[in-house]
């Protein structure tokens, strides 16, 4: 799950969806707003429809790697996500801060699940109708680091676990995100994973070997340079953060300091 960049949309393009919301605010009460938000957002997210393809083609350049899946970060992104479903919250259908870009699995798989705590009590509460004020328990990519939350374990099973140093709200919340987009139940993201710190870590050698060699810079500068579009970016993040804590990766940083800034 990676961290997304800010960005805006164009004049023009915010305009248009903050029309479309309106229309849809204007509706008298929650059972017809949310059958508009559903029927508009289906009649305008078309590839023909000019402000959706500038909203898609923004997300793409959010995405990390080669346009990944903003929670797998494995499968190629190709659904836009509402954060905030919009079967609950009508008022952010046509909302830019709401979107991010998926993968297919990745949306099925979580479907309409959300809960918040109230805004009031505090008190945990599963959304299956109109929900009260109160924030999410997901945590939200656009305006939150995951990584902040979470950890990947590896050593061993290269699945995400919730920090340690966590409050008990974050801590629900670390793991309330990795039961509820299903981040550790498929093999394949596991796998995907540990081939992916193998990769990062190999990358890192073969630079070791090619750096003091000046008729290598161009390939030693393309392979930094191409890091970036690799899948599974977390891992990389991952591996600099436990540069101190993984003999490995101790050993590979300290000979290669500058790998902790690519
Ligand atoms: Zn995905």
């Amino acid at each position: 799950m990676q961290a997304w960049l800010k960005r805006e949309l164009p004049d023009h393009v915010q305009q248009q969806l903050q029309h479309w919301q309106a229309l849809i605010d204007h509706e008298p009460d929650f059972v017809t707003r949310v059958a508009r938000a559903k029927q508009d957002f289906k009649n305008h997210n078309k590839s023909t429809n000019a402000t959706f393809k500038i909203v898609r083609e923004t997300l793409k350049q959010m995405c990390s790697g080669n346009r990944r899946c903003g929670y797998c970060e494995d499968s190629c992104a190709d659904e836009i996500e509402h954060i905030y479903p919009k079967d609950y919250y009508p008022e952010r259908t046509f909302v830019w801060e709401n979107y991010l870009y998926i993968c297919g699995r990745c949306n099925k798989g979580k479907n309409n699940r959300f809960a918040i705590f109230d805004a009031i009590t505090g008190e945990l509460i599963q959304i299956t109708s109109q929900p009260p004020a109160g924030n999410s328990v997901l945590i939200d990519p656009r305006i939150e680091n995951p990584m902040l939350f979470l950890e990947l374990d590896l050593q061993d099973t290269y699945m995400f676990l919730a920090k340690t140093e966590l409050s008990e709200r974050d801590s629900y919340r670390a793991h309330y995100t990795i039961d509820a987009l299903k981040l550790n139940l498929r093999d394949e993201l596991l796998e995907a994973r540990k081939n992916a710190y193998i990769s990062f870590r190999d990358r890192v050698i073969a630079h070791l070997q090619d750096r003091d060699d000046p008729t290598l810079a161009t390939r030693v500068e393309n392979r930094i340079k191409s890091l970036k579009g690799l899948n599974n970016l977390t891992v990389w993040r991952e591996m600099q953060r436990q540069s101190d804590l993984i003999p490995e990766l101790k050993l590979l940083f300290t000979q290669a300091p500058e790998a902790l800034t690519w």
